[in-house]
């Protein structure tokens, strides 16, 4: 069943005097309950300015100028803003924010940061909300009596932990996670996403998974979208887009990930930088740095087009883009 579908939405940053930074462009998307989709894409591709829109957490010169969020059929965006606060952001829809693990308050005990955040949402008295917090923290795989400890007695994996605790706080259908593990060492980055796992599969949670490592993603997600300057360029379940990517940009994404003997994959990885979203390129926005460049690319902007049922992708040449690059 559809939980949530993201109908082409569009938010640009307003720059004075400059014009708008194209940050989300006509986005579209569906998660299912219990779901996970990955999100990824290098940065600056506007991943994070995906999940701030979704939970309508925006900065002043942010402006939603199209598009439809729908939560079992309900436009969330359209929602008055009150109503959306008491409904949905942290009910519904919650998020562990990009760095967030080093926003905890370093002088207030972990559980009672819980607690508050606990009692800010719900009508509840310290004592249950310091009980809620201890059980929450037993949930995402911590002691509960380190409720007691402050966040420099907590190692970064336990610190992100926390992050996730909170999120779950008020049981919400959708979790969204914003590169929850970048800042991690490996063996703690497997950690958090056995834990995600191991919540999704506990709490029927969907999540939105963010990151720029797409082998990350591949780990945890059913489908994935691959995000570059603003806009899905390939799109579909983790089958097709992982193991049979059709646009040059997700392949280039790919060639970072070892295979499995460990040798790098005979993809080039891919030169030069995303676009400047204040101008971004005409065309295809990723034709600057592919590889599989021809004239059109730079003149017309490819449609988004169905490879199969499961599977799509914005390229003029997606039908031989494997051929071309040597994966078939
Ligand atoms: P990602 O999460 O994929 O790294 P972001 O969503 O953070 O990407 O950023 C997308 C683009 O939006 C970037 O070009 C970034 O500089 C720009 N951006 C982010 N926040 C603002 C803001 N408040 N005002 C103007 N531009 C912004
Ligand atoms: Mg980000």
């Amino acid at each position: 069943m559809t939980l949530l579908e993201v109908k082409d939405l569009k938010m640009y940053y307003e720059i004075l005097g400059k014009g708008y930074v194209h940050a989300v462009d006509n986005i579209g998307f569906n998660l299912d309950k219990g779901e996970t989709i990955g999100i990824v894409g290098e940065s600056g591709c506007g991943k994070s300015s995906l999940a701030i829109t979704l939970l309508r957490i925006l900065p002043h010169n942010a402006k939603i100028l199209g598009g439809e969020v729908l939560l079992n059929n309900t436009n969330i965006l359209k929602m008055d803003m009150e109503r959306f606060r008491k409904n949905i952001r942290w009910r519904r829809i919650s998020m562990v924010f990009q760095g967030a693990m080093n926003a905890l308050n370093p002088v207030i005990k972990v559980g009672d940061q819980i607690a508050e955040a606990i009692m800010i949402h719900k009508n509840v008295g310290k004592k249950y909300a310091l009980k809620r917090a201890r059980r929450l923290l037993k949930m995402v795989g911590i002691e509960p009596s380190r409720a007691n400890n402050y966040p420099f007695e907590f190692s970064g994996g336990m610190r992100q932990r926390a992050m996730i605790a909170m999120a779950l706080a008020l049981n919400p259908d959708i979790l969204i996670a914003d590169e929850p593990t970048t800042a991690l060492d490996v063996i703690v980055q497997a950690q958090i996403l056995k834990l995600l796992k191991s919540l999704q599969r506990r709490l029927n949670l969907s999540i939105i998974l963010i990151s720029h490592d797409i082998s990350m993603v591949a780990e945890l997600s059913d489908k994935i979208a691959v995000m570059y300057a603003g806009q899905i360029v390939e799109y579909g379940d983790i089958k097709n887009v992982f193991l049979s990517p059709r646009h040059p940009y997700t392949m280039g994404l790919l060639s970072s990930v070892p295979n499995i003997k460990g040798k790098k994959r005979r993809l080039e990885s891919i030169k030069g930088v995303p676009p400047n979203l204040l101008a971004p390129p005409k065309g295809c926005r990723f034709h600057p740095r592919c590889p599989l460049k021809i004239d059109i690319c730079s003149e017309r902007e490819p449609e988004i087009v169905s490879v199969n049922s499961n599977h799509l992708v914005k390229c003029h040449r997606y039908m031989e883009s494997r051929r071309l690059m040597g994966l078939e």
